[in-house]
């Protein structure tokens, strides 16, 4: 708002009303933030009903964007800003390298310390293979439940946002702001949104606390498992089966590598901390997918597999990983003596932080005070973007509509109840922020 605006006494307040009018039937575009004049009451906050029916209208539109994380999600950014746009309200993107994805932050409000971020991806996961009973792209609402990819996780929680952007972005409404944080990529490792908040801790006045949308049925989680994976690819030297002596095969390589992580698993599984809140408690280390070979009769040439390794805050991936990392080098080695053309090649593919609890955090207060929450402390086993905000020093929280078990399922979706109560927490926020 220009500071002008900001002093009644400058200005009489009938003149400005009658200017304010005269514009007004004009339509000449003057900025929004003198509409209406400050001394008009502000207008009532719409019902959580009449919110939650126009999330519902934007959740449809957005779930038509079919932003799975190997496709351009900037249809639907370019939407979101069309949105804003029309509030008067600018936002930033933030592209990625090659330009075919971006995030997009903006601040709704005036440009004070003290706001909340409301941060959720905007990627989903594929269809390809499930069993969908609608087309997952168009909203189908069947007994109280809104079907759709994307429904929970998490554009549920966009959609909530962005219905009551209008509110956040009325002129003189807020006295701290909301910023709202789009990412890309998150479905595949979470690597859209440090770019982001590097800039919002470089660029945005700094904010109270911020909220990750994620699934939780409107209930407040203070904690996550971090996420660190890898692919593994192991090159041997082709031969015929018979002939062992003349060639090396990478599955039989691959395979000892593969028997160290499995046994790495079974260790952190006994070395479980029992008062961890986690469910398993324990770091869990998994293969995900193998490749390798071409028939029974080669010495495979190539294999190559895929692990992920999801560690509770506190516990260090690349410790626990080192004593692996440094067999495999003793092996490459061996490998590579035989046959230099062979070796294998360890690329780290995701490395996600874990999201702590923070004693007395002021994220989890504002978060259950607008949630209505009073339930005990809460920690997911899936990773988000919340360890990465944290770890950029924002107190944070996740909090968002569904369930977490809907999320990536055919028939993916989320009640409508659960859009009512992300609408009554979107005008508590408006309230809060107001105050
Ligand atoms: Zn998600």
């Amino acid at each position: 708002m220009p500071d002008m605006f900001r002093h009644p006494p400058i200005i009489p307040a009938d003149l400005l009303v009658a200017r304010w009018t005269l514009k007004q039937v004009q339509g000449d575009g003057f900025p929004r933030e003198v509409v209406p004049p400050y001394n008009a009451p502000m207008p009532a906050l719409p019902t959580t009903d009449a919110l939650a029916a126009s999330a519902i209208d934007l959740l449809a539109k957005l779930i038509a964007f079919d932003t799975t994380s190997r496709d351009s999600n900037l249809a639907l950014i370019e939407y979101v800003e069309g949105l804003l746009g029309d509030l008067g309200v600018t936002a930033t993107r933030v592209p990625n390298a090659d330009g075919r994805k971006a995030n997009l932050y903006a601040t709704l409000g005036p440009r004070t310390e003290g706001g909340i971020v409301l941060s959720g991806h905007t990627d989903v996961v594929p269809v390809d293979g499930q069993k969908w009973s609608s087309d997952p792209f168009a909203l189908t609402e069947r007994e109280g439940r809104l079907y759709g990819r994307g429904t929970c996780d998490m554009k549920g929680f966009l959609a909530l946002a962005l219905a009551a952007a209008p509110l956040f972005a009325e002129p003189g409404r807020l006295k701290r702001p909301v910023h709202l944080a789009f990412s890309y990529d998150e479905e595949v490792g979470c690597l859209g949104a440090p770019s982001m908040i590097a800039e919002i801790a470089k660029h945005l006045p700094r904010p109270a606390a911020v909220i990750v949308g994620e699934p939780t049925s409107m209930e407040v989680v203070h904690g996550h498992k971090g996420i660190t994976s890898y692919i593994v690819t192991v090159t041997g030297h082709e031969a015929h089966s018979s002939l062992t002596h003349l060639g090396l095969s990478a599955n039989m390589i691959a395979i000892r590598l593969m028997h160290g992580l499995s046994e790495l698993a079974a260790s952190l599984e006994r070395a479980a901390d029992p008062a961890s809140p986690f469910m398993p408690r324990h770091a869990t280390l998994t293969i995900g997918q193998i490749n390798g070979g071409t028939a029974v009769n080669i010495l495979a040439r190539e294999c190559t597999f895929v692990f992920d390794l999801r560690c509770p805050p506190g516990m260090d991936p690349m410790a626990i990983l080192a004593p692996f990392l440094a067999g495999a080098k003793t092996i490459d080695t061996e490998m590579k003596a035989r046959f230099p053309d062979t070796g294998i090649d360890i690329v780290r593919r995701s490395l996600t932080p874990a999201f702590a609890p923070e004693p007395d955090g002021e994220a989890e207060r504002v978060a259950r005070s607008l949630a209505g929450d009073n339930g005990p402390p809460r920690v997911v086993p899936y990773a988000a973007e919340a360890g990465q905000f944290q770890q950029a020093g924002f107190s944070t929280v996740i909090c968002g509509p569904g369930s977490i078990e809907q999320a990536h399922q055919p028939d993916e979706y989320v009640d409508r109840v659960q859009m009512e109560r992300g609408a009554a927490f979107m005008l508590r926020l408006a309230e809060m922020l107001a105050g």
